[in-house]
């Protein structure tokens, strides 16, 4: 079960005691607050505090400008010049607080975006509990032939059902060592520090995950992307639709510019400018290598 029936309590008498307040409040972000929302099999995302909205963006960004600003007068129309122009303090200005269950694996790889501020479940002071990421059958997939960075085809019949059986019987066999190793009954039991060695990458954990909203875009942009790895994506995607509800219009900014964006280098825009010229230009004549016309090809194909 993603969320213990302490934190379900927790959650409904904390949403039962609203409080009335002087601060910006987001009407798209409340509705979010303290709920999980469920990501893998018993993984979640949940907001526990932000600070800011849309308007506070533009009224960091008013500070900078003084008069300046009149000239974009909306508030949509300044958060899409600061997005633009990579002007990225005022974003800095709203922060949000998550509380985060997700497999030790995927909380690998989420941990090296360091620009933000996290604290863990102490596996050294506490037991943790006999949860593990299986993967649906369709995520159970063979190495990429493509990409050496990833996955293709789902495995398929006997190999698939027998990779499904070693990942549930070895995480059930390593937990199964961790209880013997701490039980504390006829025997010293091996501090918990110790013990939790020898527990597998797909054991979950949990975390609060503070972070502001310039560096939660820079964390979506990589991690919601198609590179990124399914189970750190799902996670990321969970996000994507609290910061659309929270900051509707800095989200779609980020969207268009970033997520649906690309960066083009000198060569291929020299290499756009002579198509529009009706040039025929190929690989060959582009000055690009093979790898870069074919990432260039997918950008104007896509
Ligand atoms: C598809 C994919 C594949 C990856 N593969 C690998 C891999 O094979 N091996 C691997 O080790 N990592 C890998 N990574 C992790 C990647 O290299 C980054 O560490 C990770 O994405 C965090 O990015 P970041 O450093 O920009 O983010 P953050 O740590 O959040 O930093 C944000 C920005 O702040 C600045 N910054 C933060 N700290 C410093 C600092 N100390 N010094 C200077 N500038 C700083 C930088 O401008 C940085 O871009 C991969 C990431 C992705 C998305």
């Amino acid at each position: 079960m993603p969320l213990s029936p302490e934190q379900l309590a927790e959650i409904e008498e904390l949403r039962a005691n609203p409080q009335p307040t002087l601060r910006a409040v987001s009407a798209g972000m409340e509705q979010h607050l303290y709920k999980p929302l469920e990501v893998l099999d018993h993984g979640f995302v949940r907001v526990i505090d932000y600070m800011g909205d849309d308007a506070a963006i533009c009224q960091a960004a008013r500070v900078s400008y003084g008069k300046g600003t009149k000239s974009v007068s909306n508030d949509e129309g300044l958060i899409r010049y600061l997005m633009r122009h990579w002007h990225s303090t005022p974003f800095e200005m709203c922060e949000i607080k998550l509380h985060v269950k997700l497999p030790v694996f995927v909380a690998r790889q989420w941990i090296r975006h360091r620009t933000a501020n996290v604290n863990e479940y102490s596996a050294r002071y506490s037991i943790l509990d006999r949860e593990f990421y299986i993967p649906e059958p369709q995520h159970i997939a063979a190495q990429s032939v493509v990409n050496n960075q990833g996955r293709g085809e789902a495995l398929t019949g006997e190999e698939a059902a027998r990779v499904l059986e070693i990942l549930k019987s070895d995480a059930a066999r390593c937990y199964d060592h961790y209880e013997e190793m701490i039980s504390q009954e006829d025997q010293q039991g091996l501090a918990r520090e110790l013990a939790r060695m020898n527990l597998p990458a797909n054991i979950y954990t949990q975390w609060y995950w503070k972070v502001d909203l310039h560096n939660l875009f820079h964390f979506l942009r990589l991690r919601a992307d198609a590179h990124a790895q399914y189970e750190i994506r799902v996670y990321a995607d969970a996000i994507c639709n609290v910061v659309a509800d929270w900051v509707p219009f800095a989200f779609k900014a980020f969207e268009d510019y970033r997520m649906g964006g690309a960066t083009l280098s000198t060569k291929a825009l020299d290499c756009v400018r002579r198509m529009l010229k009706g040039e025929d230009v190929s690989q060959e004549n582009s000055g690009m290598s093979k790898g870069e016309w074919r990432e260039f090809m997918g950008i104007l194909e896509n």
